[in-house]
């Protein structure tokens, strides 16, 4: 078996630890820690081979979009039990019409909606409730803007143990709610802001011995670079040359960097596509911090955007994502939340849907075709990271009155009035 550690990411520091540390800091300088291998060196092609054959065999872990690529997540001993719910394995789709409003770029996104609970945090709590289990956690917690909620109520219920979610009051959509209220969740609702919800549980987690599952936690970002693997092997391992998602909390760049790098290590890909995080306007610390070239990232002080799952002002990641952002020569870019909207309307005309925040992607990229950092004709994938029907209120609230008057009709029950009423859609089709 694979020696795993937890490692600081801090140049001149790196100093190794063992993997059973709650709090995520170096001992030594403070520092955010990663997990880090001493990866055995296996030939490229025999990994794709088993990778490729596990697809067809009927063990969840094989079905697992996650576990399914095992070998690089090799923190859990041999003989122990994942907790899955069949994670992953979710669809990379051409939407070209979404490509064409963006300025001409040739586009796929990747739904990581399409995921049990219907956002990418998935991939990512497979991960880390695993490494609960194996430490055996009975209380597991996290602050959310909602999908983390919904995500480990679901996996925390499946491994027996109690979830316990604070979230900023009256700030979750609904439907994230209801979501881990069925799991069985304690929902506290306390601040005005995710920030302030984080701040207050972190405070508390070490001195009650809670599990926490923030992406702080770098278990999770290991599940979640996992969607590295399936996006090449839906491609056939060609790189596209940019791959673009939302930063909230940067967990899941980070992610998507690590991943990066780990397979041009083992010699699966060669180069890297460039990296692209792009932030709503009034939540864009990551941007600001980039394009001022900062070496600090100075939070938002009242994050704002209806975009509520990366309405986030102190994200916690940011030094690994901006490593991941330097090694990639990625960019930042910032949208509004018209802008989002409008991008959200656009990939609607290629039949897919996805909640605001990940509608930031293809806001993102318009723009930056628009200003000649992208060129027309690039090949992209845009990583949408979560649900159609997770922010049912603010879609129906965001759609024109014009396309309302048009498309919501209400008729009286009489069959003449229905004919007059279907002959004009007809007239107009
Ligand atoms: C959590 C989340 C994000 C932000 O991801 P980070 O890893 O926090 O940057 C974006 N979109 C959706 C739908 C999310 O649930």
């Amino acid at each position: 078996m694979t020696k795993a550690f937890l490692q600081c990411i801090e140049d001149g520091c790196h100093r190794k630890h063992t993997l059973d540390r709650k709090d995520y800091r170096c001992d030594a300088c403070g520092g955010m820690l990663e997990i880090g291998y001493d990866a055995p060196r296996v030939a490229p092609q025999a990994l794709r081979q088993t990778w490729q054959s596990r697809k067809s065999t009927s063990a969840i872990e094989d079905q697992s979009g996650v576990w399914r690529f095992r070998e690089l997540l090799p923190f859990v001993p041999e003989g122990s039990n994942v907790v899955t719910l069949g994670e992953g394995h979710t669809p990379l789709l051409d939407v070209d019409r979404a490509g064409q409003w963006a300025g001409g770029v040739r586009l796929a996104i990747k739904h990581q909606g399409n995921n049990p609970t219907g956002s990418f945090k998935d991939l990512g709590m497979t991960a880390c409730i695993t490494e609960a289990a194996i430490l055996g956690s009975r209380v597991t917690v996290c602050a959310s803007t909602g999908n983390t909620s919904a995500s480990m109520s679901a996996y925390a219920v499946r491994a027996g143990m109690k979830a316990v979610v604070t979230v900023p009051a009256g700030k979750i959509s609904a439907a994230k709610l209801a979501q881990a209220l069925e799991f069985g969740a304690v929902v506290i609702e306390i601040g005005e802001t995710f920030d302030d919800s984080f701040r207050l549980l972190r405070a508390l987690t070490a001195e009650l011995n809670l599990y926490l599952v923030n992406s702080l936690n770098p278990f999770r970002l290991e599940g979640q670079k996992t969607i590295v693997c399936e996006i090449l092997e839906q491609r056939d391992w060609r790189v596209p040359e940019y791959i673009v998602v939302p930063g909230g909390n940067l967990g899941n760049v980070s992610a998507i960097g690590k991943g990066l790098r780990e397979l041009k290590e083992l010699g699966l890909i060669e180069k890297l596509p460039r990296l692209v995080v792009t932030q709503a306007e009034g939540a864009n610390p990551f941007y600001r911090m980039v394009a001022n070239n900062s070496a600090e990232l100075i939070p938002v002080a009242e994050p704002r955007t209806e975009a509520s799952a990366i309405r986030i002002g102190n994200p916690v990641n940011w030094k690994k994502a901006i490593r991941a952002i330097r090694a990639t020569e990625g960019m930042v870019e910032s949208v509004s939340d018209d802008e989002i909207f409008a991008a959200k309307a656009a990939l609607a005309h290629d039949g897919v849907g996805c909640e605001p925040a990940s509608a930031t992607t293809i806001a993102g990229i318009r723009k930056l075709v628009a200003s000649g950092k992208i060129p027309r004709g690039a090949d992209i994938v845009a990583v949408l990271t979560g649900h159609q029907l997770k922010d049912p209120e603010i879609s129906l609230r965001r759609r024109g009155e014009a396309d309302l008057a048009r498309q919501r009709l209400r008729v009286e029950p009489d069959v003449n009035k229905l004919r007059a009423a279907l002959e004009r859609v007809l007239a107009s089709a």
